[in-house]
């Protein structure tokens, strides 16, 4: 079996009071990985637990190449599953566990002896076959579980915060292990994180939730750049945000009082929101801010700087680390152009 486009339509979900999915569509293409990313509650696992046929949807169609499934039962839907707690069986070796859902077929033996090594190979645990879960790291335990949502070839794979619980390096070499195994395999995934760097770092699109609902899906940069709303400029990458009303052509004064060159030809008196990402601002600019550094703090390549502008504006800004870190209340000049701004819709 290959893999496959996922589709889901209209899903609605509700546990009494609380609307954990307020009807959600997207779809996934074949072989590509979509990030799910929100903050905590968003109703991320509740989606998965839909596709994976572990909740049922109060409405909406969940298809995988045109058929509907959300009827079907988890063990007929051909989904391979890793989520944060392992949950590997403590009481099987490695070769036990990744056996296990080819067991549940009725596979060959040969032919699990087979699959189970390529398995193991894939994940780079060749050798451990006859380790216990207790005796392997956090790590290790991750690859066997993925190594077992992989041996039975399913169409879609579905990833639950697979390493929340593991330190930030072996986190982002898993990360690339991950997306390299998905890339060879050609597998239609779904990774749900709530750390915006690991889905900048792993997807091809990214589908941003808050409350129930998808507020934007599309490509890494699109959601970096340009970003639908408030909330999704937020939550992804750092942000300086402000609201305001185009008072002339390519002009917003913003509701500080500060007037800024944009480019938009939006009629006077719409309101837009303004994003200033901290990265675009340099020493000079169509839009000059003046402040007075209120913090500055050495990150190795950067600094990162926060100043106090006229009319009490404060703005958040990057700067390559490059000769003496600001002072707190020292004067800086920092610009940027209409071009690097980005307006949405309020
Ligand atoms: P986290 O990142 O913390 O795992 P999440 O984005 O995955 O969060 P969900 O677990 O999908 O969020 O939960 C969405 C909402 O639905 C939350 O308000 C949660 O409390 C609620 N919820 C989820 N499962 C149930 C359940 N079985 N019974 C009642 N409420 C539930």
């Amino acid at each position: 079996m290959s893999s496959a486009e996922l589709r889901l339509e209209g899903i609605a979900k509700t546990f009494g009071e609380v609307v954990a999915l307020d009807q959600v569509s997207l779809t996934v293409q074949r072989g590509e990985l979509l990030t799910i990313l929100g903050p905590s509650g968003s109703g991320k696992t509740t989606l998965l637990k839909v596709v994976a046929g572990f909740e049922t949807p109060d409405q909406g169609s969940v298809k995988v190449d045109g058929v509907e499934i959300a009827r079907l039962p988890p063990a007929e839907r051909d989904i391979g599953m890793v989520f944060q707690n392992y949950a590997l069986f403590p009481h099987l070796n490695v070769r036990r566990n990744v056996a296990f859902p080819l067991e549940m077929r009725n596979t060959a033996k040969g032919e699990i002896e087979r699959r189970v090594t390529d398995a193991l190979n894939l994940v780079e645990l060749a050798g451990f076959d006859e380790r216990l879960p207790r005796q392997l790291s956090g790590g290790q335990q991750q690859r066997v579980a993925l190594a077992r949502a992989i041996v039975f070839n399913p169409r879609l794979l579905l990833l639950d915060e697979p390493f929340g619980a593991l330190d930030r390096k072996l986190r982002e070499m898993l990360q690339l292990e991950v997306r390299r195994l998905q890339q060879r395999l050609g597998l239609t995934t779904i990774f749900i994180t709530h750390d915006q760097e690991e889905a900048l770092v792993l997807s091809d699109r990214i589908a941003v939730m808050s409350k129930g609902s998808i507020l934007q899906i599309a490509s890494r940069s699109e959601i970096y750049e340009r970003p639908v709303n408030d909330f999704v400029a937020d939550f992804v990458g750092e942000s300086n945000i402000f609201h305001g009303a185009v008072s002339a052509q390519n002009t917003i004064t913003l509701d500080n009082g500060r007037v800024l060159q944009v480019r938009s030809d939006a009629t006077p008196g719409k309101r837009l929101g303004v994003l200033m990402r901290p990265e675009r601002f340099s020493s000079s600019g169509a839009n000059v801010f003046a402040g007075e550094v209120l913090e500055a703090i050495y990150l190795g390549a950067s600094f990162k700087l926060r100043l106090r502008c006229e009319s009490g504006m404060e703005l958040l800004v990057r700067q390559p680390a490059r000769g003496k870190l600001p002072a707190k209340a020292d004067r800086l000049t920092v610009g940027i152009d209409a071009d690097e701004l980005h307006l949405f819709d309020l």
